[in-house]
């Protein structure tokens, strides 16, 4: 179970120090340093927190800190060390869930718990923004929310193929009202009842970032209880962070004698990410045309599921005129990394700036993602003349919906 120490033990032993993970920390080919590699940073765990030959200073704090928990290295590592979950362990037992500030707390526990910064916290976030006194790259709120202009059940235009439940994700539900709204008009669109199931918290994964079993887990619990009850052929996510997190943290969270976590791993291969399920499934109308050119990020929370980074492209390629202009390193971290880009700004904004280069580079003025916290990084970094949207969004507007 993530955040037990003792489970880990033998993945932290695991570790044959091969530096594989060198190549795709972007936190390392940053900074350069060699103790923040991922075998560096499990090392330092299994010396300060398993054998207990080094004391946990303040400097050790930073490595363990000091990561992204973009899961490149766990999903590259030829000896299956889950480095991410190790991390995330290692704060847990850190921090005991208090790692940053009360309001850091209250963000995670509270906040996220309601599904996002919505009432006088949102106001006030967005008279921050308008006001430019709020950090650079957080997302800009909506006063308007998701869940209060869909709950319920949406049956389809056209037969009926399937019925799905929708897992709006905080950001989408709050901050990216846009991509929610394109994934309930397309799915319809193509013949997929979709249900809004009520109630629904967090995935969870800012607590878990933040080592905070505790709220992470009443937040899958809660999920999962919901979910489980809904008789659906998928759960479809229009976030990678979030599909990750239903498909395969959520049963990882739950000890082995909870009555939940059988539930839990019934779930995992129903959790699809939307153009990746609509691909899978195949668009029941054609598309009109878009006379437009993008380019594509892969968002960094891809391991889940190997046919996310080409589904969009395969689902876009059926819009007439619609041309894609591929990166050098679709694949490449934008340094955003949740909290990330807040708390270490100066790396953040180095590991983004390899990548603003590349996407400027394809010469496009489209950018698509299936992260929103990638999108609204990126977005800061782009500027004005730039549009970041979420895949879905372009076939909602190539459908005239
Ligand atoms: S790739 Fe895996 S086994 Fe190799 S050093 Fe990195 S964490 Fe250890
Ligand atoms: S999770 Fe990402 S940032 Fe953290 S050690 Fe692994 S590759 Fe580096």
């Amino acid at each position: 179970m993530i955040g037990d120490l003792e489970h880990y033990r033998g993945l932290v032993e695991k570790c044959s120090h091969c530096a594989l993970c060198e190549a795709v920390c972007p936190v390392y080919l940053e900074d350069m340093l060699e103790t923040h590699v991922a075998r560096a940073r499990v090392d330092i765990i299994y010396q300060t927190l398993y054998k207990k030959s080094m004391p946990v200073t303040p400097r050790v704090r930073e490595i363990i800190d000091r990561c992204l928990l973009c899961t490149s290295c766990t999903q590259d590592c030829g000896g299956a060390v889950p480095v991410h979950e190790i991390i995330i362990t290692a704060r847990a037992a850190l921090y005991g869930g208090r790692r940053r500030n009360p309001l850091r707390d209250y963000f995670t526990r509270t906040m996220m718990a309601k599904r996002g910064i919505k009432g006088f916290p949102a106001f006030m976030l967005a008279a921050a923004q308008k006001l430019h006194v709020a950090p650079e790259g957080f997302p800009h709120v909506s006063l308007r929310t998701f869940d209060s202009l869909y709950h319920g059940s949406y049956p389809p235009t056209g037969k009926k193929r399937a019925k799905v439940a929708y897992f709006t994700g905080c950001a989408t539900n709050t901050m990216d009202v846009e991509t929610g709204v394109a994934v309930m008009k397309v799915l319809g669109h193509n013949g997929i009842e979709v249900v809004i199931p009520d109630k629904l918290m967090c995935c969870g994964i800012p607590a878990l970032g933040e080592g905070d079993i505790t709220t992470a887990q009443k937040m899958v619990r809660n999920n999962v209880a919901i979910l489980a009850e809904q008789e659906v052929d998928a759960i479809i996510v229009d976030c990678t962070s979030c599909g990750m997190m239903l498909r395969s943290e959520t049963a990882k969270l739950l000890p082995a004698d909870d009555p939940l976590l059988a539930k839990a791993v019934a779930l995992s291969p129903k959790v699809f990410e939307v153009t990746d399920y609509l691909n899978t499934i195949g668009l029941a109308v054609e598309p009109g045309p878009l006379a437009e050119s993008f380019t594509y990020h892969v968002p960094c929370h891809r391991g889940w599921t190997p046919t996310l980074n080409e589904a969009p492209l395969q689902l876009l390629a059926s819009i007439p005129g619609l041309r894609y202009s591929a990166m050098e390193e679709p694949e490449k971290c934008c340094g955003a990394g949740g909290a990330f880009f807040m708390d270490y700004s100066d790396l953040s904004r180095g590991i983004r700036k390899r990548k603003l280069d590349d996407i400027t580079g394809t010469g496009v003025a489209v950018l698509i993602s299936q992260c929103p916290g990638c999108r609204s990084d990126l977005s800061a970094g782009l500027g004005k003349g730039w549009k970041t949207a979420h895949p879905v969004t372009l076939l909602r507007r190539a459908y005239g919906l």
